[in-house]
């Protein structure tokens, strides 16, 4: 008995049955253009709210889904809660989109290629409505990547390079994955205006950027001195908490009404 309860409660079976349960939800953290504040798309990012209701991020659970398989399971959960979020975003933008994380395995699964699919067909968006993103280890699988990775390009969906400077690309490796665009991560943001040594590091990653003419999404940003330098440096979107915090779909939609008929609410209404 203790044996079999022990394997039921094992962790693949928990987050499986999570998922069965629809105990994942997500929240969507605001995409900004630079030059403007304007939101023009949001990150969605998984939460785990378990049944006596404690809610466990995506930094706990991520690995462990992604270590022992189910990782394509909440994947799915999060394309479909996507798919249903998007008309009500697109009713008020229609330039709209939202993006969602791949992990390695799923760019390795042609499932991947079919949930783009499914999404598109179900939420009747448009593939400029949905973007993918995967961090650098999720890219440098070998052959079999490169095809998923192809096969969701041909789809229209854009595909930016997560966490970017983490990891080990080089400049030859974004070169020969074709993408569009690269996330500096927040790690290297935060030393904008600092005098610590690789403070030095984001210009580089920036011109490097645009020598391969990828779109930029500066990630982490949390001050107007952080905005201004990656501004005036010719980065062309950002996210962080000086813009906007992860929020519920429903705000994300009442605050980009509100930024649609008066574009001076930007996200001090929700800081
Ligand atoms: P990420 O993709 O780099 O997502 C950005 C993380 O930075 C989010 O944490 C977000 O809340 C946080 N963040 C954004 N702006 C700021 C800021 O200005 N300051 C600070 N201090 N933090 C900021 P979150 O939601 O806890 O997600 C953590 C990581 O979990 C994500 O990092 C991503 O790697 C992973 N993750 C989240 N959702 C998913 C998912 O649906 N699938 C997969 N495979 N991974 C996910
Ligand atoms: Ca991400
Ligand atoms: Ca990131």
């Amino acid at each position: 008995m203790k044996y079999i309860s022990r394997i039921q409660l094992s962790l693949p079976s928990v987050l499986r049955a999570a998922a069965k349960r629809g105990e994942f939800y997500l929240e969507y953290q605001p995409v900004v253009e630079l030059a403007t504040k304007r939101w023009i798309g949001a990150e969605a990012l998984v939460r785990w709210r378990r049944a006596g209701g404690e809610i466990v991020r995506p930094d706990t659970f991520i690995p462990i889904a992604e270590e022992c398989g189910v990782i394509t399971r909440i994947t799915a959960c999060v394309g479909e809660i996507v798919a249903a979020d998007l008309p009500s975003l697109l009713q008020i933008d229609q330039e709209f989109f939202v993006a969602i994380n791949l992990s390695a395995a799923d760019l390795r699964s042609a499932e991947t290629v079919e949930l783009f699919r499914r999404m598109l067909n179900s939420s009747k968006a448009q593939p400029k409505n949905i973007a993918a993103e995967a961090t650098e280890r999720g890219f440098l699988q070998g052959k079999e990547t490169s095809e998923i990775l192809d096969a969701i390009r041909k789809q229209g969906i854009v595909v930016a390079i997560d966490d970017f400077g983490t990891g080990y690309s080089s400049l030859s490796c974004l070169q020969s994955l074709g993408l569009d665009v690269l996330k500096i991560d927040k790690s290297f943001v935060e030393t904008i205006a600092t005098d610590g040594v690789t403070s030095q590091v984001v210009p580089h990653i920036i011109d490097m950027a645009h020598s391969l003419k990828l779109f930029i999404t500066a990630e982490g940003v949390e001050t107007e001195t952080q905005a201004d330098f990656l501004r005036s440096r010719g980065v062309q979107f950002a996210q962080g908490w000086l813009f906007g915090k992860p929020m519920p779909i429903e705000t994300l939609c009442e605050l980009l009404v509100a930024q649609r008929t008066s574009p001076a609410v930007s996200s001090e209404s929700n800081s």
